[in-house]
């Protein structure tokens, strides 16, 4: 079958990204991340890698990072890829933010990938939690000086962020030896991000977006307010371009030179959601789908938001934290 090839882009240490990656959280339940059975997304990645997927996204927290690198494993055995022909991204869970904590993390993803390295390591949040998910006052600094140390050792080559705001972006900035080198980000069309996308730019920083479908699909299982699938504006695009919304909705995070992170188990859609490198949107198409904005999160822990490195704006009901309820009963 046809492999796509996809664009790199180029990081602030001079490294290559690829252009897009395949999301792999599966979701949550009571019993923490779920895991998919029969090892189908070690098979979805697989198949990825055959489509033209050269880069995924998990974490540790995701608990796929096992399945992910045996994935990258097999298909380096069976000759397919190289290692250095795909890129890892994973991150640090916030209850290993302390500096010793991180170096333990760090081996544990080894471990678990099979890998000798991974290509980038996020930090989770700017949120440091202790063991029982108290809050834990260790600035993300101290963290970061941590994850330096990673790139020095060889366990990752390059070291980034993932939901820290403007001013956290830059108090690391001020303060690290070693640049991050990516900010991963929710972006879809209901929160553009405009702001910390010119300010990553301006500063070098590549943005990945996570959760790029935005309203297009259920979140939890729930209908949201935002575009759907049948939107017009999404939809004259899509038959102007011979493409599906959910096409030109990454495309237009492409676009705006964000690295999108879709996530998806079904073949079908894998091949859709990388099948955008064969058209471009115009300026004005782009501003069409920047008028859905509306600052909607869906990745909103409002159960951190007393914690002192909460990086998003204080909503007035705070839900109640999952994972605390989870450990104490
Ligand atoms: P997505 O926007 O990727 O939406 C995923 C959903 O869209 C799934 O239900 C999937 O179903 C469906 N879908 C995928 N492709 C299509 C398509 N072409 N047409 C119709 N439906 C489609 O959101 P996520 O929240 O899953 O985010 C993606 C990734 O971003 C995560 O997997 C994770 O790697 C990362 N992330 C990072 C966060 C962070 O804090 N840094 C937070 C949240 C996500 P199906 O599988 O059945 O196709």
């Amino acid at each position: 079958s046809a492999t796509i090839d996809v664009p790199k882009l180029k990081m602030l240490d001079d490294r290559e990204m690829p252009a897009i990656a395949l999301g792999t959280y599966l979701g949550f339940d009571k019993g923490g991340a779920v895991t998919s059975k029969d090892k189908q997304l070690r098979n979805v990645v697989m198949e990825a890698i055959d489509l033209g997927y050269r880069h995924f996204d998990t974490a540790a927290i995701y608990n796929t990072e096992g399945e992910v690198g045996e994935a990258i494993r097999l298909k380096i055995d069976e000759g397919v890829i190289k290692r250095e022909d795909v890129f890892l991204t994973t991150k640090l869970w916030n209850t290993h933010h302390k500096r010793e904590q991180v170096a333990v993390a760090m081996k544990e993803t080894l471990n678990k990938t099979g890998l000798d390295y991974v290509d980038l390591f996020l930090m989770h949040w700017p949120i440091a939690l202790n063991e029982d998910y108290s809050h834990s006052n260790t600035d993300y600094l101290e963290t970061w000086r941590a994850m330096e140390e990673m790139v020095k050792l060889g366990y990752t080559k390059s070291i980034g962020l993932s939901n820290f705001n403007k001013l956290q972006v830059a108090t690391v900035l001020q303060e690290c030896t070693i640049k991050p080198v990516a900010l991963q980000i929710e972006v879809h069309p209901q929160i553009i991000q405009e702001d910390l996308i010119s300010y990553a730019k301006d500063e070098g920083i590549i943005v990945m977006g996570y959760s790029p479908f935005g309203s297009l699909v259920k979140r939890f299982g729930m209908d949201f307010p935002g575009p759907k699938m049948d939107d017009p504006v999404l939809t004259s695009l899509a038959q102007k371009y011979e493409k599906t919304p959910a096409q030109i909705v990454l495309r237009w995070l492409v676009d705006r030179n964000v690295v999108p992170i879709p996530k998806t188990v079904s073949p079908k859609r894998l091949l859709e959601n990388i099948n955008i490198f064969d058209f471009k949107l115009k300026e004005e198409e782009i501003e069409k789908i920047n008028q859905f904005n509306s600052n909607t999160r869906y990745t909103l822990p409002s159960f951190w938001q007393t914690h002192p490195f909460y990086p998003f704006d204080i909503v007035p009901d705070p839900i109640p934290d999952p994972f605390r309820s989870q450990i104490k009963s």
